[in-house]
């Protein structure tokens, strides 16, 4: 077999065989196939597609790659969780604790940022202590006792996955749908749960920018879970503009804190109860979607949510005196505020300018191995819908860095004043399953 062929056969529009598939993903990892091949094909892939087949065996032979995770030391029913990335988006942090509260085990393998969005791991290393490289025996007895823990992706799974997104990443073939889902899942089913809950973003903070597009990747990932036995629902959740009120690190689980106590912003409570009660309904805990809704919606209120947050601190090794004094978490040195041009309504926020400008000012990585400031990011002061006044305050930058003028100008552009209001976007568009 001959890898040129292999690119030419896609390139000129044709199905490959399951064994083409596999001598890639083996050419890849054995260094046998170059960069510059692997990129060709990535590209042909990016114009003519795969079809379901060609996606369930991409996505398996990424996960035979590496290592699986056997999960089977853990009791019940595992359930994972995976956001396709987008701004502001705390998601994981209200949700683990919430499912875990309702006895749904859930065992987490999170990830990093990737591009202007922040990874989960990141967000919970601004808690001073917090530790993701945990052992396996830790992770395991973790879940068993407290039905959460949340790990950092260990080097051998998916390792095909890494490589291929690495060139993804600088040949523009990122946001192809075929690659995604089959990037994702290979990831979710190498984590080893028994279920998944996606959230699928659409809008402009996210890969997918309309909704056809995030319908087509949501259905094309639940079928690969379906393929591979793994029960897989997709909720098809706005990125339209940030989620919430904050965006980068600390503050994003100063936010996550707030929701959980139940003073969070209407747009992340609803996404993330719908979230956690898909988690909690394939985990067993309920028979029905509103059934979980309720009691979860009941818990956030109550304390029992924000405990189990404390909790999940806690048992990583994090200072868990940061839920009743979130000032403890890290502090930049310069808040700048951005003021209103005009009076009006907020008609838009573009949410990727917005990433990054949280990028910029050094919330997130502009190279895979930069460092992050834990304490940069945005606060969203007015959101699409808000009544502002010529120079009210819109937005806040939270920088240690010295000069913000490149994020000014990216955070101030990205809001749209309008003289009529622009309704805000619903928040959950679809669900798949
Ligand atoms: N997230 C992933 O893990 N992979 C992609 O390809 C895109 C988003």
């Amino acid at each position: 077999m001959r890898v040129y062929d292999i690119i030419l056969k896609k390139r000129n529009g044709h199905e490959l065989s399951d064994e083409e598939i596999k001598f890639f993903i083996n050419g890849i990892m054995d260094g046998s196939i170059p960069d510059y091949q692997a990129s060709a094909l990535l590209m042909a892939i990016y114009f003519k597609g795969l079809n379901k087949r060609e996606i369930a065996q991409l996505t398996m032979a990424m996960v035979n790659s590496g290592d699986m995770l056997d999960l089977s030391g853990i009791a019940g029913i595992k359930v994972d969780k995976h956001s396709t990335g987008g701004v502001g988006d705390k998601i994981s942090l209200i949700v683990i604790p919430l499912a875990a509260a309702a006895g749904v085990p859930v065992a987490k393998i999170s990830g990093r940022g990737l591009g202007h969005t922040g990874g989960t791991v990141d967000k919970l290393e601004a808690i001073s202590g917090f530790n993701t490289e945990l052992s396996k025996e830790t992770f395991f007895d973790n879940v068993n006792k407290y039905k959460m823990s949340i790990a950092g992706q260990t080097a051998n799974l998916t390792p095909a996955d890494k490589k291929l997104y690495a060139l993804r990443d600088v040949t523009a073939t990122v946001d192809s749908i075929p690659l995604i889902a089959s990037s994702i899942m290979s990831k979710k089913i190498a984590s080893g749960a028994d279920c998944i809950v996606l959230d699928v973003k659409v809008g402009s903070g996210a890969f997918m920018k309309s909704i056809d597009e995030a319908v087509l990747l949501a259905e094309t990932m639940v079928e690969i879970g379906k393929s591979l036995n793994k029960k897989t629902i997709a909720v098809v959740s706005d990125m339209s503009q940030p989620l919430g009120h904050e965006v980068g690190n600390a503050n994003e689980v100063k936010e996550a804190i707030e929701v959980l106590r139940g003073n969070g912003s209407e747009d992340e409570t609803v996404v993330a109860l719908t979230i956690a009660s898909y988690m909690t309904v394939l985990g067993g805990a309920f028979s029905e979607f509103n059934e979980a809704y309720g009691y979860l919606k009941g818990i956030i209120g109550s304390g029992k949510a924000l405990d189990k947050f404390k909790q999940l601190i806690s048992i990583q090794g994090g200072n868990p005196s940061v839920i009743d004094n979130p000032e403890l978490l890290p502090q930049a040195k310069h808040h700048i505020e951005i003021k209103s041009s005009q009076e009006g309504f907020i008609y838009s926020i573009d949410a990727e300018s917005i990433g990054v400008a949280a990028m910029l000012l050094g919330a997130g990585r502009r190279k895979k191995n930069d460092s992050i400031d834990h304490s940069a990011g945005i606060t969203i002061k007015k959101k699409v819908g808000e009544r502002v006044n010529h120079y009210d305050t819109i937005c806040i930058l939270h920088t240690n860095l010295e000069n913000w003028d490149e994020a000014r100008v990216a955070a101030q552009n990205a809001f749209k004043i309008r003289e009529i209001a622009n309704k805000p976007s619903k928040y959950i568009y679809d669900v798949i399953q």
